[in-house]
């Protein structure tokens, strides 16, 4: 799960990590609000407003903007909310903003001696460890960068302790350059932004630019969390920071049917039992000259009502022109994902497109009975093979 930056920065603050500071509006006059609070906690006379929506680059699409008084925060916070902005990140359709973060500028006392930093950490997969990356080099992408001067990044592994030691916190801070207050507060920094990635269950903090001001200061200016959706169950407060306008719609109503939905972009609708049978019946489906519209397992324990809820979804996609079911019947028994077939038959009225059905094991010919009796225009198929060629010849 992913979450806004200033969910994110509240979090790394419950660390004591220094971040830019700042609150949410979601109304211009909030934002003014905010702004005047700022003015008399910190002094701040300029203000950074910044679109919340689940994207980067928001620098490049007009989504990070400077306000010189309150007022003025106001009116550039009213020109941004509702606004749709597009970034690199968004894809052409861009995000529609609801919120934005109006905080104080950091960049102060001119550009001289600042310095932004890029830093994140993560799971690396490939060496079974979590990893600090960094780089001299913040402010831009980080792929732009590897490609770019690949020699400023750097890496810290984390050891099976899941400790970030002492000497790393110093080895990060050397290479980033850092002497002095700079360096004590990177160590400082480093040691509080480990605890809150570790103690959330996050696999991926990235904050970039992580920021060095005039006066020696860390902070962080941007960050971005992913949260592992496996164990937000143990954490109530993190979890009630899912923002459902920031998901397809389709996939969040999936999900309270318990069904695992990826929309893709394709023309096969399909409804599949377990992860593995899902990615093997995609391929069968690009085989076959089709592409798939979408990612659908049903679960092992998918019950009529499940069943009825995907075929819901999927014929919601309009690019969709034939689905195809494959279900092997373990825990879950063939009889009753016919059964469900068939109620959704019944309930959505009319499916004009092709349906083709595989159905094996558990109960198969029962299955089988139940919709060659129902009267419903279902292609049966028996074979993986066979299933591919329906699929051809449906689409054809
Ligand atoms: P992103 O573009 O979505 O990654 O958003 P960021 O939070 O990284 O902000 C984009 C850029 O806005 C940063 O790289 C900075 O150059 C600039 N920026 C952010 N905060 C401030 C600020 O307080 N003052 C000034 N002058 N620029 C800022
Ligand atoms: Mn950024």
């Amino acid at each position: 799960m992913n979450i806004h930056e200033y969910q994110g920065k509240s979090i790394l603050q419950s660390y004591d990590v220094p971040v830019q500071e700042g609150f949410v509006a979601e109304t211009a006059e909030q934002a003014v609000v905010v702004a005047e609070e700022l003015n008399r906690k910190f002094g701040t006379e300029i203000f950074v407003i910044k679109a919340q929506i689940h994207a980067g680059g928001r620098g490049k699409g007009g989504g990070v903007k400077i306000a010189r008084s309150p007022a003025e925060a106001g009116e550039v916070a009213a020109g941004m909310l509702g606004m749709t902005l597009v970034t690199p990140q968004t894809g052409p359709a861009g995000k529609v903003v609801r919120k934005v973060l109006v905080a104080r500028d950091v960049y102060y006392k001119g550009e001289s001696d600042i310095k932004e930093y890029y830093l994140s950490v993560l799971l690396d997969r490939k060496r079974s460890s979590y990893v600090i990356m960094y780089s001299t080099e913040g402010g831009m992408d980080i792929e732009e960068v590897a490609d770019k001067k690949p020699e400023s990044i750097f890496t810290e592994v984390i050891d099976g302790t899941c400790c970030l030691h002492d000497f790393q916190k110093r080895t990060i801070a050397f290479r980033l350059g850092l002497s002095g207050r700079a360096f004590l507060e990177m160590t400082r920094f480093l040691g509080g932004l480990w605890e809150a990635f570790i103690n959330s269950d996050a696999s991926l903090i990235e904050i970039n630019p992580l920021l060095k001001t005039s006066d020696d200061l860390i902070l962080a200016v941007d960050c971005k969390v992913t949260l592992d959706d496996n164990a937000l169950f143990r954490h109530t407060e993190l979890a009630a920071m899912r923002d459902l306008n920031e998901e397809d719609p389709t996939e969040v109503e999936a999900s309270e049917s318990n069904l695992n939905y990826v929309k893709l972009d394709g023309d096969v609708g399909c409804m599949v039992n377990g992860a593995g049978l899902a990615m093997a019946t995609m391929d069968l489906i690009q085989l076959s000259g089709g592409k798939p519209a979408n990612f659908l397992d049903v679960g092992g324990g998918a019950s009529a009502a499940t069943v009825e809820a995907g075929f819901r979804i999927i014929l919601r996609d309009t690019s969709v022109k034939a689905i195809l079911v494959n279900i092997f019947g373990g825990i879950v028994r063939c009889d009753r994902v016919a059964a469900g077939i068939i109620e959704a038959y019944k309930s959505i009225g009319d499916i004009s497109i092709p349906v083709i059905v595989r159905l094996q094991g558990t109960n198969a010919v029962e299955a089988r009975e139940l919709i060659d009796n129902s009267g419903l225009r279902v292609i049966a198929a028996s074979t993986f093979t066979d299933a591919a060629e329906k699929v051809k010849a449906a689409l054809s």
